[in-house]
């Protein structure tokens, strides 16, 4: 638990972590001291098609989790992975269910679904947009940057996602499975006083936090422009759905505020309106290369 710099409570959170019970590297107790002293309020471990339900280890929370993964090694077969976290009971699923209907079994166990890794697993963001029940999706995972990995940043799906009107809560996760260079680098920081698995998820679910690996990061809605207050960066860096907007990247030293001016929509000379910007989000960049990541902010119509 910190205290953010615009004076906000927050939980350091591991969303998705692999141990001995599937095929991690470490055993689970190990594991939960090594993010506990790393200062983390909560801790999921996502085993392979096993269901761990929530606890504690000393202080911090074990969120309950699992990870359900279908499709084999071959993109072009459709590789989907996903992450339940929360669940108070089990999920039912079953090896051969869709992604649809592993998500909705998560629901129907009260938690939340998460797509793992969609850059790594070379997830298709018109397949996914036309998918109804994931809850949030994972914009960095560790795991996929190390090791025999690459292919760690999903920005750009999310962003084509988001072009097609889903505009998922962004969480960073670890996905550690050696313990040697993939851990305690992604999480997320929740807005909540208390690290309670109930406070916690009803947070994550409302898309209450932003993912970091080391720097905040807060953006916020001032009339026509988004707002961004950050620890000191090196970039400062604006998305959106269009492509080319003047000011978008500030670039400098010890960086901590930026401003974006949302592109209005326009008419071209015909009459036909060009649009604007439908939605923004923001990433901070630090000396040592550490980013965060702001959740979208949905740009409605009254600026027009
Ligand atoms: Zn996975
Ligand atoms: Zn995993």
């Amino acid at each position: 638990m910190f205290t953010d710099i615009m004076g906000q409570v927050r939980q350091k959170v591991a969303l998705h972590n692999h141990s001995e019970m599937s095929d991690g590297k470490r055993p689970p107790d190990e594991i939960a001291r090594i993010y506990e002293e790393a200062g983390y309020d909560a801790l999921t471990f996502t085993e392979h098609w096993f269901w761990n339900p929530a606890g504690y280890y000393k202080t911090m929370t074990i969120l309950s989790g699992a990870e359900y993964n279908i499709g084999g090694k071959n993109a072009m077969d459709g590789v989907y992975h996903i992450t339940a976290i929360g669940c108070t009971s089990s999920p039912r699923i079953g090896k051969k269910d869709s992604p649809q209907k592993i998500a909705a079994a998560i629901h129907r166990a009260n938690g939340i679904a998460v797509l793992a890794h969609p850059a790594w697993s070379l997830n298709d963001p018109a397949k996914v947009a036309a998918m109804k029940g994931f809850d949030a999706v994972e914009i960095y995972n560790t795991t996929s940057g190390v090791h025999h990995n690459c292919r760690a940043d999903a920005s750009c799906f999310v962003d084509q996602l988001a072009c097609r009107g889903r505009r998922l809560p962004l969480v960073a996760v670890d996905d550690a499975h050696w313990y040697t260079s993939d851990h305690t680098r992604s999480w997320i920081c929740v807005e909540s006083d208390s690290n309670r698995s109930d406070a916690l998820i009803t947070a994550i679910r409302a898309g209450r936090f932003y993912a970091s690996q080391g720097p905040e990061i807060h953006l916020r809605r001032e009339g026509n422009r988004l707002v961004l207050d950050c620890t000191p960066a090196v970039e400062i860096l604006f998305y959106s759905n269009v492509v080319y907007v003047c000011g978008r990247a500030v670039r400098g030293v010890d960086l901590t505020h930026a401003e974006y001016e949302i592109v209005p929509d326009t008419k071209d000379e015909k009459g036909k309106t060009i649009a604007g910007d439908r939605f923004v989000r923001a990433e901070v960049v630090d000396a040592q290369g550490n980013r965060a990541w702001s959740n979208f902010i949905e740009i409605g119509d009254e600026t027009r």
